[in-house]
């Protein structure tokens, strides 16, 4: 066996992910050494690097209806199979937005939410703070109490210069607790926003970053769901990212671009099968999050390894592969926040 404490490091992301589908050793191997390199100086200085104990059951199980705009979704991750991610990136992230929206949003948000999109309008959902990743750093903040003034600094949304509505996280006071603010055209039309850098995917996908300094509305707040909304919304989406980012890499090797050798082929069609199996769980327990973020960071370092070795001919889907393999959890925060959760349970005579 290579490392072992890689072995015992990935051990809670791989026990998430066997609980739907069967890892295999490469699978292992591949996330023993990213597991390997990302620990970090307080786990390898005060952690007692014990063999973790894999949680038989969750008590809890909270069915998930599985929201409608998954069919669209699923046409999607086929039809970017065909056409590449590039051409129907912005559709794929505006459905998996309007998910968000019908977890948390009143049937009156929602109605507006698919008012706009009817009418041909497209939104963006801005999380990234530029104060930094941790809820206290954010700059972005609503005041409690009334009136509410609304500060909006945000960083590397999609599509943000060119939406006309947004789905904002911000703070709520000088709580932890993150709530999203729905901003409809007439008033996201007062944000400012500049582009970040080179759009992505061949020109398709711009990202922009977006401040505003608003008096706000308590109706603009989407408070349905309750805290957990976001976490279910994540797990849900997660598997559908993956599955569209399976389909970007099969039409990338169709078209030459990328060489997949047979163990790269295989590690993809195995991801992709721990996506649909993942997509198809239909509940959220205990277990949910630590999959979901351990999926991410199975595909973070298959992306990664694809450029590593050289598979990837062209910088642009080089600097494509690596953009995603940070947007919705970096492998470094996707194996944090499963080692957080799982940290305490450990073999005592490990
Ligand atoms: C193509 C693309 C599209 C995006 N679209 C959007 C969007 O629509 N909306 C939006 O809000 N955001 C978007 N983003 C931003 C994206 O979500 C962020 O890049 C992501 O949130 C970064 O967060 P992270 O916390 O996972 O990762 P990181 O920034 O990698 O890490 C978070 C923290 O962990 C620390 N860290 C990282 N690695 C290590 C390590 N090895 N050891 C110790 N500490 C470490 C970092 O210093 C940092 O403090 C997009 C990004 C890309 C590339």
């Amino acid at each position: 066996m290579s490392c072992e404490l890689g072995h015992i490091f990935a051990a809670p992301a791989l026990n998430a992910i066997a609980r739907h589908t069967d890892v295999e050793a490469s699978i292992r191997e591949l996330m023993a050494a990213s597991a390997t390199r990302l620990l970090d100086s307080m786990m390898i200085v005060a952690d007692s690097c014990a063999p973790f104990v894999a949680v038989e059951q969750s008590h809890v199980k909270l069915p998930v209806a599985q929201p409608p705009v998954l069919h669209g979704v699923r046409a999607l991750v086929e039809e970017i199979a065909v056409d590449g991610f590039g051409p129907h990136a912005m559709r794929f992230f505006g459905m998996l937005g309007s998910i968000m929206v019908s977890l948390a949003g009143t049937a009156v948000q929602v109605a507006q939410v698919m008012s706009w999109v009817d009418a041909g309008l497209t939104g963006t959902f801005c999380m990234t703070d530029r104060g930094g990743p941790l809820a206290s750093q954010w700059r972005s903040c609503a005041t409690t109490g009334s009136p509410v003034k609304l500060t909006v600094d945000k960083v590397w949304a999609m599509n943000a210069s060119r939406a006309d509505f947004a789905l904002i996280v911000v703070r709520r006071g000088n709580s932890m607790i993150l709530a999203p603010v729905l901003l409809a055209p007439d008033v996201y039309a007062q944000a400012a926003t500049q582009p970040s850098g080179a759009a992505f995917l061949d020109g398709h996908l711009p990202l922009a970053n977006v401040q505003a300094m608003l008096e706000a509305e308590p109706s603009w707040f989407l408070n349905e769901g309750g805290p957990i909304s976001p976490k279910i919304f994540l797990t849900l989406a997660r598997p559908w990212l993956v599955q569209a980012l399976c389909s970007h890499l099969a039409w990338l090797a169709r078209h030459n671009r990328i060489v997949l050798n047979a163990e790269m082929g295989e590690r993809v069609a195995f991801l992709r099968q721990a996506a649909q199996n993942q997509a198809n769980l239909g509940v959220f327990d205990r277990f949910s999050e630590d999959q979901a973020m351990a999926l991410k960071w199975i595909a973070n370092e298959i992306f990664a390894e694809l450029v590593v070795s050289g598979a990837v001919r062209h910088k642009g889907d080089q600097r494509d592969l690596l953009g995603f393999s940070k947007m919705e959890g970096s492998s470094y925060r996707c194996f944090f926040e499963i080692y957080e959760r799982n940290k305490k349970l450990r073999r005592v005579d490990g």
